[in-house]
C-alpha cells in the first residue's frame, strides 16, 4: 500500500470530517497522530478506531495556535514513530459571533444584524483558527518532511473560499486566505519535494453549522439549509465518507505531480450558476 506506515498528522482530528480523513489515512496502513485541544475526544477517536481494527494511531494534545504545544507533539510522534511525512491542516471552523444573522442589509436590517454588528474580535479569532491554524503547523512539521526531502500538506479549505457565503464573512475570507496560501506554499516548496494541496468541502453537517442549515428541531430544513440543497445538483448533503477518496489520493503517489490545487468535493455546488 502506498502510504504503508507513513508518518501523518491530522489536526482537528476528532471533528467530524477529519475523523474520516484519519480513517482514510489508516485504511491506507499509514500511522497517524491524532492531534487536537481536547485529549478526551482525541482518545474516544483512538478507541473507537482499535475497536475497528486501527492500531497505529498516537493521541497528542496541542493548539495548532500555540507554537509551544506543537513542538511538544512534535516531539511526542519524532519520538515515536520518527520525522512527519504528511500534514492534514484539519482544525477550523466558524463562530457564531463572527456571524451576521443578516443575509444582505436591506431597509429593514437592523445595524446590529448586520456587517456593522459584527465583533472584530470574534473575526479576527476565526481568522486566526482558520488561517494562522494552518500556518503555524506548516512550518512546525514542515521541518521534518525539508530534513527528510520529502513531504506532503494538505490543508482544508471550503466552498466558501472561492465564493463567499453570506452571513459568514470571518469564515469565507480566512478560507480564501488559505487557498491562496495553499498556492502560495506549493511554489516555495516545489524543489524541496513538498507538495500542497487543499480539499474544499461542500456542504456537510458540523457542530459548526449545524444551527445555520436546520432549525431548533434538528430536523426541519432552515431556509437557508433549503437554499444550499436547491444549489447543490446532487441535492444533499456531504457524508464524512465521500472526503476518503480526495485524501487518498491528494495523500498518495496517483497525485505525484499535482500541487497547489484546490480539490473541491461538493456535490457539483461550485459547478452551478443557479439557473
Ligand atoms: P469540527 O468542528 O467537527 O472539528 C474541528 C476540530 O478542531 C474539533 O475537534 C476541535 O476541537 C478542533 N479544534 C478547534 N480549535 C482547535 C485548536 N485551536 N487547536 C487544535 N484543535 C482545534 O469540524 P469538521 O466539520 O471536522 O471540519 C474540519 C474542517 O473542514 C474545518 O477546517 C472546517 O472549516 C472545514 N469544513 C467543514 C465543512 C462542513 O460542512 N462541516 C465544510 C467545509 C469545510
Amino acid at each position: 500500500m502506498s502510504l504503508k506506515d507513513k508518518i501523518c498528522v491530522v489536526t482537528g482530528a476528532a471533528g467530524v470530517l477529519c475523523s474520516a480523513l484519519v480513517e482514510a489515512l489508516l485504511e491506507e496502513g499509514a500511522k497517524v497522530a491524532l492531534l487536537g485541544r481536547t485529549e478526551s475526544k482525541l482518545i474516544d477517536l483512538k478507541n473507537r478506531l482499535a475497536d475497528k481494527g486501527y492500531d497505529q494511531t498516537l493521541v497528542v494534545a496541542a493548539d495548532v495556535l500555540d507554537p509551544q504545544s506543537l513542538k511538544l507533539a512534535k516531539e511526542s510522534i519524532n519520538k515515536n514513530w520518527g520525522p512527519v511525512y504528511l500534514l492534514v491542516n484539519g482544525a477550523g471552523g466558524n463562530h457564531p459571533k463572527a456571524t451576521a444573522p443578516a443575509e444582505q442589509m436591506g431597509d429593514d436590517t437592523a445595524m446590529e444584524d448586520s456587517f456593522f454588528g459584527l465583533d472584530a474580535d470574534a473575526y479576527s479569532q476565526v481568522f486566526d483558527l482558520n488561517f494562522k491554524g494552518s500556518f503555524i503547523p506548516a512550518q512546525i512539521f514542515g521541518e521534518d518532511m525539508i530534513e527528510v526531502g520529502e513531504g506532503n500538506i494538505i490543508n482544508i479549505s471550503s466552498m466558501s473560499a472561492s465564493r463567499p457565503l453570506t452571513k459568514v464573512g470571518a469564515y469565507s475570507n480566512a478560507k480564501a486566505a488559505v487557498d491562496s496560501f495553499t498556492q502560495w506554499l506549493s511554489v516555495h516548496l516545489a524543489e524541496k519535494n513538498i507538495r500542497v494541496n487543499a480539499i474544499a468541502p461542500g456542504f456537510f453537517v458540523s457542530d459548526q453549522n449545524r444551527f445555520l442549515l436546520y432549525e431548533q428541531d434538528g430536523e426541519t430544513l432552515t431556509a437557508r439549509g433549503q437554499k444550499i440543497i436547491n444549489n447543490t445538483p446532487m441535492h444533499e448533503f456531504g457524508e464524512p465518507e465521500d472526503l476518503k477518496g480526495s485524501m487518498k489520493f491528494l495523500a498518495g503517489p496517483g497525485s505525484r505531480f499535482i500541487t497547489g490545487i484546490v480539490l473541491p468535493v461538493d456535490g457539483g455546488f461550485s459547478a452551478f450558476s443557479g439557473v
